[in-house]
């Protein structure tokens, strides 16, 4: 039987607040951390098998013993709130309705990697949310679960929220630095990785709200308890959130690994007015779309990235056989030229280039050979920019035009759609 433990304390009243949290057990797996070393807790984390939940998959036990082990380094914790992947609003759900659980999971996260100082970047449309985990920081304080000698023991930790002003490219762990240094919010060149130089050029560990989440109840309940969940080298619970054409869209909390076909017709109630699947973007829009075809795959970093797609942040958005895959494709790829940062030129041009002539194709305009040229573009941008946003939204684009490149050349040829 799977136990949630991510969205469990979300449906008692006034779960945000600390009596609610500690009421459900909250603020007990930190002071059992506090009986141990600080690479003790990272070892336990490693043996849990928690893989970054943010989209990149990245063991975060290894990230945080990456982090220089010299006392005297100031170093730093930052949760990555930015939350801007379209269709992803799970870490929301903890932000606003449990913000508790993530304080303490930062709290025994800064501990294992020596941090004193922790922020939490959070996108600037969180004006809740903010609010929430600024409320239930100064909770946090007041029982002694943040400042100096927390419970007593040797450690100190301040959070402080730092928010964002809506550019997407800050939820890249880089650009997230360099705004809440206070510049514009572009990626920097790695090496150097934030593990060495990061927040001030100090050593910094970087996790999703959701990986952070999961880290209490890795201590309380023990390594091997969250490994057995789920597929071996992608373990844990997980948070699908599933928007588009199904009856139930939501936040789902679900073992890693559950086949799409569950999760929209068990968990979201199968598809509005009963109409056929077309297409699924898995893990939020940079994520290549599956087909009706791959609809009993498993949902985890693994199983996706074999099918070339991926995880990435679990939003799992629905299309069914209304839609139009190059009005989608056009759409994605708007957003994504949007929010280019600018800093390099095939993502700056190359993405404003692809949604003109995407553009074209659906408004009837399509001319011969703009296919070719849409190939063309993407093959100029992938492997060329200077962070994964150009990858990207190539990556959508030659998703939706693999699976689908008949209803593009029906586009090009007959001036409309074949929907
Ligand atoms: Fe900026 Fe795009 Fe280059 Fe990333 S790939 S640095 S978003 S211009």
């Amino acid at each position: 039987m799977f136990e949630e433990i991510l969205i469990k304390n979300i449906k008692v009243p006034e779960s945000h607040r600390i009596v609610s949290y500690l009421r459900n057990g909250g603020y007990t797996a930190l002071p059992e951390a506090l009986k141990h070393s600080g690479e003790t807790i990272i070892q336990m984390v490693k043996d849990s098998g928690l893989r970054g939940r943010g989209g990149a998959g990245f063991p975060t036990g290894l990230k945080w013993s990456f982090i220089p082990k010299d006392p005297t380094l100031q170093k730093y914790l930052c949760c990555n709130a930015d939350e801007g992947e379209p269709g992803t609003f799970k870490d929301r759900e903890i932000i606003e309705k449990d913000p508790h659980l993530l304080l303490e999971g930062m709290t025994i996260a800064s501990y294992a990697i020596g941090a004193s100082k922790a922020y939490i970047y959070i996108r600037g449309e969180f004006e809740f949310g903010a609010g929430r985990l600024e409320g239930a920081i100064q909770e946090a304080y007041d029982k002694g679960f943040l400042g100096k000698k927390i419970l007593g023991s040797g450690f100190d930790l301040d959070i402080y929220v730092h928010r964002g002003y809506g550019a997407y490219i800050c939820g890249e762990e880089t650009a997230l630095l360099e705004s809440i240094e206070g510049y514009r919010g572009q990626p920097r060149i790695k090496p150097p990785f934030p593990a060495l130089k990061g927040l001030y050029k100090k050593p910094t560990v970087i996790n999703n709200v959701e990986t952070l989440s999961c880290v209490p109840a890795i201590i309380s309940k023990g390594p091997g308890w969250f490994s057995k969940i789920g597929p071996e080298k992608s373990p844990g619970p997980k948070l699908f959130c599933i928007s588009g054409h199904v009856n139930r869209p939501g936040v789902y909390e679900l073992p890693m690994g559950t086949p799409l076909r569950d999760i929209i017709y068990d968990h979201a109630g199968g598809i509005r007015g009963g109409r056929k699947v077309k297409a699924v973007i898995p893990g939020g829009v940079s994520a290549p779309m599956l087909t009706v075809k791959d609809i009993d795959i498993a949902m985890d970093f693994d199983s996706l990235a074999a099918k070339g797609s991926m995880l990435g942040s679990g939003a799992v958005v629905v299309m069914d056989d209304t839609t139009c895959i190059v009005k989608i494709a056009y759409i994605v790829n708007k957003f994504f030229s949007h929010e280019s940062c600018g800093k390099c030129t095939p993502c700056r041009e190359g993405t404003t280039w692809l949604t003109k002539v995407l553009k074209r194709l659906e408004y009837g305009e399509g001319r011969e050979g703009d296919l070719e040229l849409l190939d063309s573009l993407c093959g100029n941008i992938f492997g060329r920019t200077f962070c994964p946003l150009g990858d990207g939204a190539v990556m959508a684009l030659r998703g939706a035009m693999k699976n689908f490149r008949d209803e593009f050349e029906y586009h090009a040829k007959n001036k409309t759609c074949m929907v």
